[in-house]
């Protein structure tokens, strides 16, 4: 029986790790299949490919997107794609960019509150990736305003607070398609962590989604149960991974996620 991860974040968006460490440390693990999901960002994958397989590890193509349903972020992985599919790389392109608008604009509001933050800080932090809160919050501690990225996200740039800007969102629907045009398949992420979760993942299955990752840090025992028997009654599959961001977080997820082979049958079957 072969394991995989099939949710992890490099330094091409919002993680700290190189795309290569990521390998490396699942390889001890004893991880076999593995997924890069980055926010909107495809590099680490033609980057690491042919390292991947020759460590053994068999790398799907993968990607997370941040969709809106009912005016909530519900962010869906997408998986074993055509990564070059070229109407996906354009529309990860426009969502980069978007990203990099924003992530200025909370710069801008957060100079505009008094905070002295250094924007070329965050541009460098971003490295040209995907750039997303976590590095604001990164040029935040650095700069001594707050004392860890959770405290960023309480204080000044989680949802509704004061240095919070929007992001453009995928509807569901729309990021569906384009995947499953792509020849992929989607799963809906971490389900426990958005308000009135059960009733809002159902929707989303019922708007087209294939998968719900009931393995994952934020997910507790109960809820695992529940959506797993949530996908099998309307004929979808379960996924996990450990969303990994390497130093972002508080802990290092990567390893303390196993997902048995035999659960992501579908998505093994599109990369056959
Ligand atoms: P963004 O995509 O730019 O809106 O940023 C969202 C990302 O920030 C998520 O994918 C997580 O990686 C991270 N994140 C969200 N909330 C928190 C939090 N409270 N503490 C640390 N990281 C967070
Ligand atoms: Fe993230
Ligand atoms: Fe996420
Ligand atoms: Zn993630």
């Amino acid at each position: 029986m072969r394991y995989a991860d099939l949710h992890t974040h490099t330094y091409h968006s919002d993680g700290t790790r190189s795309p290569r460490e990521v390998i490396d440390v699942a390889k001890v693990h004893r991880l076999e299949i593995l997924a890069i999901s980055d926010h909107d960002n495809l590099t680490a994958y033609f980057e690491v490919k042919d390292y991947a397989k020759e460590q053994g590890i068999t790398l799907i193509p993968g990607v997370e997107l941040s969709c809106g349903m009912d005016g909530v972020d519900v962010h869906i992985l997408a998986y074993a794609f055509d990564a070059t599919d070229e109407r996906l790389d354009t529309r990860l392109r426009s969502f980069r960019e978007t990203r990099l608008r924003r992530g200025h604009a909370m710069v801008q509001r957060l100079k505009e509150l008094g905070y002295k933050i250094s924007g070329a800080r965050v541009d460098e932090l971003a490295a040209g990736g995907a750039m997303g809160r976590p590095h604001v919050a990164r040029a935040l501690v650095e700069a001594g305003i707050v004392s860890s990225v959770a405290e960023a996200f309480d204080k000044l740039i989680g949802a509704g607070k004061p240095a919070y800007v929007e992001k453009e969102r995928f509807q569901i629907s729309e990021a569906v398609e384009l995947i499953h045009s792509a020849g992929g398949l989607t799963s809906v992420a971490h389900p426990s962590v958005y308000p009135d979760h059960a009733q809002l993942v159902a929707k989303v299955l019922d708007a087209g989604v294939d998968a719900v990752e009931v393995m994952h840090p934020d997910v507790p025992t109960d809820d695992r149960e529940m959506y797993t028997n949530m996908a099998r009654f309307r004929g979808k599959f379960v996924t996990g991974g450990s969303d990994d961001h390497g130093k972002v977080k508080k802990t290092e997820t990567l390893g303390s996620v196993r997902v048995p082979e035999t659960l992501i049958g579908p998505i093994l079957e599109r990369m056959a």
